[in-house]
């Protein structure tokens, strides 16, 4: 199938005008000038007419079990007033509840261009019963917090759910809900069958307040389940991840947040060579009025930074489209092409797809989406102001 549209934006290099793209199975066989293509190429031709085509967005952060969730939980007085606002909701929610919110999740994310996710689950049990429309990395979202004794076990419950899904991992919720051991039997994992892992760090101020000072209102509720508080008065969220008895497997991990850094945190990141992967929310990240997201400083000190939509609980739609907007209005500086970046080329690099994912390039993988544009604005700007369902969208090959 030869496609054409009006802009071939390929992520390598200026869109080409008047372009075209090769698909065979379910790969890209070629792409260039649409005269070119058809002269090189056989097969049926798709006109897309005033359009801009694209590669599929890549959502780096995502908890689709929460899409039931949207509009039910105001934002609160403090973050461990939320995670007990959050905790309430999701117990009025049965196994099957939670199966047709995952799916709303997949179809609401597809609708608005969305071809591959990373999608944390806080129920691995329920991946297999659950036929994903998009490439998805399932990640296991664990917590052992009342149970630290049992870490091992947790994470070798999840992994036998996760095995039957193409792509998946470990994500081990936080620092604050996940024991030293449960990290460090992860990366075990990671190591041994080269998965990739995410986690939530320096998020909040009161993740802050907890480790670095054991005090706040966090710190409080903790203590209050019998979580072991040793960990907390000395550290800072960062200086505890990276300071892991025999370092960690960075180059696997996906670190979403880091709103909370300290002066001392961007020294040790200068320090460190080697570097893990960046998830900023920005919509999300208002929802909580967190601090500013430093990212100047991160991209600075040479970090890949992807854009993710976090969960409904904490955002109102599954569209990055909306997320790039959202990002663009707090880095006004950044131009149109770095933004869509982060929702392509850095998040594919994030997942170790960077040779077949967020690019239109021969041999990457024919997943495509396509907005209408027309002569009176760059083609970047036209996709970033571009709000709606998308109308057209092939992922894997198949419209
Ligand atoms: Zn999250």
């Amino acid at each position: 199938m030869i496609i054409r549209a009006r802009t071939v934006v390929t992520m390598d290099g200026a869109p080409i005008e008047n372009g075209a793209v090769a698909v065979s199975g379910n790969q890209i066989a070629d792409v260039g000038k649409f005269d070119q293509i058809r002269a090189r190429n056989a097969g049926e031709i798709v006109d897309l007419g005033e359009q801009a085509l694209l590669p599929g967005f890549i959502n780096a952060h995502c908890h689709l079990d929460y899409t039931c969730l949207r509009g039910k939980i105001p934002p609160q007085k403090s973050f461990a007033d939320w995670i007990r606002a959050i905790n309430a909701e999701k117990a009025k929610f049965s196994p099957n509840d939670y199966i047709a919110s995952i799916n709303d999740g997949f179809a609401e994310a597809k609708r608005f261009g969305t071809t591959t996710i990373a999608n944390l689950t806080a129920f691995p049990d329920l991946v297999p019963k659950i036929s994903a429309p998009i490439r998805t990395w399932w990640f296991a979202e664990l917590i052992d917090v009342r149970a630290p004794e049992r870490s091992n076990e947790i994470v070798d419950l999840a992994i036998g759910s996760l095995k039957s899904a193409p792509n998946w991992g470990l994500a081990p919720h936080a620092l604050f809900t996940a024991s030293k051991n449960l990290y460090s039997h992860c990366e075990e994992v990671a190591r041994r069958e080269d998965i990739l892992l995410t986690t939530h760090l320096a998020e909040s101020l009161e993740e802050m307040e907890t480790f670095r000072d054991a005090s706040g209102p966090l710190y409080e509720f903790l203590k209050s389940i019998g979580r072991n508080m040793s960990d907390c008065g000395r550290q800072t969220p960062l200086e505890l991840f990276l300071g892991a008895p025999g370092g960690r497997a960075l180059p696997h991990w996906i670190v979403s947040h880091l709103n909370e850094l300290t002066e001392s945190d961007f020294d040790l990141l200068e320090r460190s060579e080697r570097r893990f992967h960046v998830v900023h929310s920005p919509r999300s990240h208002d929802y909580f009025n967190h601090s500013r997201f430093p990212f100047e400083k991160l991209r600075a000190l040479g970090f890949n930074i992807c854009l993710g939509t976090d969960s409904l609980a904490s955002n109102d739609s599954l569209s990055l489209f909306d997320e790039m907007r959202a990002f663009r209005r707090s880095e006004p500086g950044i131009s149109p092409d770095k933004i869509l970046k982060m929702v392509t080329v850095n998040p594919a690099r994030a997942l170790h797809q960077e040779n077949t994912l967020g690019r239109i390039r021969r041999g990457f993988r024919a997943d495509l989406l396509a907005v209408r544009c027309n002569e009176r604005d760059t083609p970047f700007e036209q996709i970033l102001e571009f709000d709606g369902s998308v109308d057209w969208i092939m992922v894997n090959g198949k419209l």
